[in-house]
């Protein structure tokens, strides 16, 4: 039996996206919108939205509907195109008040108001839809009132009584605090015996902690992530009421687009290739040294890291261990990513230090993403935290072996490497920590040094399948046990 779902977010790739939230938020959907679900997603108007080339129509009978904010009456339209590559309807909410923005996100107080309002008008144009959703899926804390919403303003209305609530937590880091007198704002002036009283008492109001405390179901990205957000050292504050809705809380890993990262197909690189051939890839490391002016040695294992350069991706612990290996002659490294100058100048320094061995690309590529993730031999992604990665995944997919840090999705999706049965997809470290970092190095670079047991690896990692069909899948199942259909 096919599923009502509507999808609320602050971003849907290709329309706004700052991360991962956008595309899971156009991904998921995608999904499930094919194999036969009535997916309706809805995402603010941004002015920032590029809409040449899209096919965008008001909906007539959205037009000049009504919602307060605070004591004054905002009116907004409402306007519809499919999303790409899919046939499911994206709907635009029209309200040049609040969405005529530089960016998607403005900051401060704003924002409290900008989202609030996409919950309350995503769930105004169910109504004049007539539609009731199974499932209403919010997404971090700009939709997370959405929950709070339902058991109140809209409790009145008939429509909703059977629809249930599913909020994911992509990024806890991120939980949309703003002061108490917001609450007149987002239309929870009448409703503030329903919020968390020690926060109002601090004079806070917090739209994460309300989604935690009235959504019928939690998710986050993986699996152990959905335990790490239970613990002092992951849960950022929020832990304790985690842990009071742990029978609630589940962790689903995030899927991956084979359709964009597949190195059979992939349309950056020249030299194709699969488990059954992997010459491509060597020819592509080839290729990709060349053109980023490194020594061209094939013997050497090639380091690849891409990502945003913060305190959280974890390179505190490489840089280090990678001088050493450098300086010994045991490895090269190429190295993307944007963020905090203080690794972009360690990365930087290796470059310098180690011409022709070390390259550093500061800035964002997709291009060079692309190439990276087929062209090295090992990828590196020690994180602090990651609630579900997505390179350790794609990595896999290219025979990339990774070394990651046993946290959140890079746990979920590595196997440890086990010499004795040749079994495992990678190397994994447990402690934050240069120590154990420069062993699990040290272990992958001894057992690059027997090229079968590496080959192995590799076709142990590319075998993997993290699609969105098998994950998707898994939130099917979870919907249906909670709309009861199952
Ligand atoms: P996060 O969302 O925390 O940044 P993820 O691994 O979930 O981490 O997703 C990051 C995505 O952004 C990946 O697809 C990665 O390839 C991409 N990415 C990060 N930095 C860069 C960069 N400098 N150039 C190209 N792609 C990048």
């Amino acid at each position: 039996m096919s599923l009502g779902i509507c999808w609320t977010s602050s971003e849907v790739a290709p329309f706004a996206k700052t991360g991962g939230l956008g595309d899971v938020s156009a991904a998921l959907p995608r999904y499930l919108h094919r194999v036969g679900h009535d997916v309706r997603i809805f995402l603010p108007f941004y002015s920032s939205i590029d809409n040449r080339g899209l096919d965008i129509v008001e909906v007539d009978f959205l037009r000049h509907l009504e919602l307060d904010i605070g004591l004054h009456r905002t009116s907004f339209s409402v306007f519809t195109t499919p999303l790409p590559d899919s046939g499911l309807p994206v709907y635009l909410i029209h309200c040049p008040a609040l969405y005529e923005r530089s960016g998607i996100y403005a900051g401060g107080d704003d924002d409290a108001v900008r989202f609030s309002f996409l919950s309350r008008a995503s769930l105004l144009c169910c109504q004049h839809m007539s539609w009731s959703p199974d499932i209403f899926h919010c997404n971090d804390w700009h939709t997370a009132l959405m929950p709070l919403y339902l058991k109140r303003a809209f409790s009145w209305d008939q429509l909703f009584q059977n629809s249930r609530t599913v909020l994911t937590i992509h990024n806890i880091a991120y939980q949309g605090i703003f002061p108490e007198r917001i609450c007149d704002q987002v239309g929870l002036g009448e409703d503030r015996e329903f919020l968390y009283q020690d926060d109002l008492d601090a004079g806070i109001l917090s739209f994460l902690k309300t989604g935690i405390l009235y959504a019928d179901v939690l998710t986050t990205v993986s699996p152990t992530h959905a335990l790490e957000l239970q613990t002092d050292a992951y849960g950022m504050g929020l832990q304790d009421l985690l842990r009071q809705r742990s029978d609630h809380l589940v962790g689903i890993l995030n899927g991956v687009d084979y359709g964009e990262w597949n190195p059979a197909t992939d349309r950056v690189l020249e030299h194709h290739y699969s488990p059954d051939d992997l010459s491509g890839k060597q020819r592509t490391k080839l290729a990709v040294t060349e053109r980023l002016g490194l020594d061209t040695d094939p013997r050497l294992p090639l380091l690849g890291v891409i990502s945003r350069l913060t305190a959280q991706k974890g390179f505190d612990l490489v840089i280090e261990p990678m001088r050493q290996a450098l300086g010994a002659g045991r490895i090269q490294l190429v190295a993307l990513g944007t963020g905090e100058s203080r690794y972009e100048s360690a990365f930087q320094g290796l470059q310098d230090a180690f011409p022709g061995r070390a390259v550093f690309h500061r800035g964002y590529s997709e291009e060079l993403a692309h190439l990276i993730e087929a062209a090295a031999d090992i990828f590196v992604m020690p994180s602090k935290f990651e609630p579900s990665g997505l390179n350790q995944m794609y990595s896999l997919k290219y025979g990339t072996v990774p070394i990651v840090r046993r946290t959140g999705g890079l746990a979920d999706a590595v196997d440890l490497y086990n010499p004795a049965t040749g079994e495992g997809t990678g190397f994994l470290f447990d402690h934050f920590s240069i120590d154990a970092f420069r062993r699990a190095l040290a272990f992958a670079l001894e057992t690059y040094a027997d090229p079968e047991a590496w080959k192995r690896l590799m076709h142990n990692g590319m075998s993997r399948d993290f699609s969105w069909d098998r994950q998707g899948a898994l939130y099917v199942e979870l919907y249906r046990r909670l709309a009861g259909h199952s």
